[in-house]
Order: structure tokens, then sequence, then C-alpha cells
């Protein structure tokens, strides 16, 4: 039997991750044109109930932006010059319907050679977090990405 989960807490999609394999839903504007029409086969965890992925924040040595911010919200939040260039890839994603709904992170885990915010990200040395139930994992940027359409992902 196929599950769908919409946890409200990250700790609950840890868990949940760890009982089982999942397809991640963010926005749905690449998981929805992979899927098509074909039956759906796995597990679907949507990330679109966990609030506090959706947040940008200075700490004392970083901007930590949350896997669900969507591309509007990188538009429309002040962020420092360096920023630019990766407002300037959040306006040029699809249109603006596709900004308001899709996510940064569902931009990099795509790992499409296309994907506009990559080049953005990458002069800004950004790294990722990677986390599960038992630990969280930093990579540079350009370590996550590997190749077309694969990432460090487990
Ligand atoms: C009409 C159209 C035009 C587009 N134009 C552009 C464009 O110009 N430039 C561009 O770069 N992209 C474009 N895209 C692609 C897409 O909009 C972006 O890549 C977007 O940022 C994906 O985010 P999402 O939240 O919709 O991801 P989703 O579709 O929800 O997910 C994408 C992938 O990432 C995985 N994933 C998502 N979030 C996480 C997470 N937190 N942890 C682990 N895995 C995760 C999903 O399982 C899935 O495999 C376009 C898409 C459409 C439909």
């Amino acid at each position: 039997m196929i599950r769908y989960a919409k946890p409200t807490t990250v700790d609950e999609a840890l868990a949940l991750l760890g009982e089982a394999s999942w397809r991640i839903l963010a926005g749905g504007t690449d998981f929805y044109p992979a899927q098509g029409a074909k039956p759906f086969r796995e597990n679907v965890l949507d990330i679109n109930g966990l609030a506090t992925l959706r947040d940008i924040a200075e700490t004392e040595d970083h901007w930590v932006i949350g896997a669900r911010t969507t591309w509007t919200d990188l538009v429309r939040h002040p962020l420092p010059a360096a920023f630019d260039a990766l407002k300037q890839a959040a306006r040029e994603v699809g249109s603006v319907q596709i900004q308001n709904v899709a996510s940064i992170a569902g931009n990099l885990c795509n790992a499409s050679p296309a994907a506009d915010g990559v080049p953005a990200l990458l002069i800004l040395d950004a790294e990722v977090e990677l986390r599960s139930a038992a630990m969280a994992r930093h990579l540079p940027l350009k370590k996550f990405i590997l190749g077309n359409r694969r990432t460090e992902l487990q």
C-alpha cells in the first residue's frame, strides 16, 4: 500500500523518513511534471506542513535559507547585495506562479543542469544541510550535486 503523509514538525518528518522510503513533495513544480499520468508507486511525504522550513534567517556567520522557502520569498526578503545574483535567478524561474510555490531546495534536489538557482548559490559558496533523525551533515553545494539529476541525498 502506498502512503501519503503531511507532517507538521521536522522531527515527525525525520521519524517518517527513518521508517520507510519516501518521495518528497515540496512545490511540486518538478515533482508533478516528472510524475505525469503514471500511477504513484512510492510513498509521498508532503513537506508543505513544515512552516519552520519556510524561513530566511541571519546567524553570526551565515544566512540560512529554509528548504521550503520559495523564489518569491527570496525576492521579497531584504538581503545583502551579494545575494543580488540569487534574486535575479529567482526572477528567472518559470513564471510568477511557479516562483510563488516552487522552493529553493526543490531546485537543488532536482539537480537539473538547467537549474537557475545553482550558479548563484555556487558563487556564494553555499552549503546544504542534510538531516536525518540520527544526524545533520553539512556539505558544500558543489559536493552535493554530483551530476545530471544526481545528488548526495540518501
Ligand atoms: C513551467 C515550469 C517552468 C520552470 N522553469 C524553470 C526555470 O526557468 N528555471 C529553473 O531552475 N527551474 C524551472 N522549473 C523547475 C522548478 O520550478 C524548480 O526547479 C523549482 O525550484 C522546484 O521546486 P519545487 O518546490 O516545486 O520542487 P518539487 O517539484 O516539489 O521537488 C523537486 C525534487 O526535489 C525533491 N525535493 C524537494 N524538496 C526536497 C527536500 N526538502 N528534501 C529532499 N528532496 C526534496 C523532490 O522529491 C523532487 O525530486 C520550471 C518548472 C515548471 C513546471
